[in-house]
């Protein structure tokens, strides 16, 4: 699971070492040297390598923000882990609200944890194949007696 570090603490008006970040940060100095090549600005070629504060700052939103991604259809996103995941063993369960809406419900691989979301019956094409969703019977019975009435609802 990735830590999740405040840009605050880096102060703008100050210069680190790659030591003194890892010491802000609680992490491991080849953490920030990683940092460094992925894009984290220093003094140039000078030794030791200094890095501004305020270019550290914006280094780790920026990262923070392209760490949330969005979810794929078939992923939900987990409130433990904080990232989106395939629900375990790919199966859910669709529990509707009502004729279009419901939610899919399933089990993070990770943590076990229940996981959900909202989910469009009418987008179902978007995830067949990827999840294994199990319709509550009464459901499955609409489902099957009104198909042609929902496939014109898809396009
Ligand atoms: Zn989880």
């Amino acid at each position: 699971m990735a830590k999740r570090l405040n840009p605050n603490l880096a102060k703008i008006h100050r210069n680190y070492t790659v030591e003194e970040v890892a010491n802000l940060f609680s992490v491991h100095k080849n953490t920030v040297r990683l940092w460094v090549k992925g894009g984290l600005a220093t003094n140039d070629n000078k030794r030791p390598i200094l890095i501004l504060g305020s270019e550290l700052k914006s280094y780790l939103q920026e990262k923070r923000k392209s760490n949330k991604r969005k979810c794929q259809p078939f992923e939900i996103y987990c409130v433990r882990c904080r990232v989106p995941k395939i629900p375990a063993e790919k199966m859910v369960d669709y529990e509707p609200i009502n004729e279009r809406l419901g939610r899919l419900i399933g089990i993070c691989p990770t943590c076990d944890g229940i996981i959900n979301k909202y989910f469009n019956i009418a987008k179902l094409d978007s995830v067949q194949g990827k999840l294994d969703i199990t319709l509550p019977k009464a459901l499955k019975h609409i489902n099957e007696s009104v198909k042609p009435l929902l496939n014109s609802d898809f396009k």
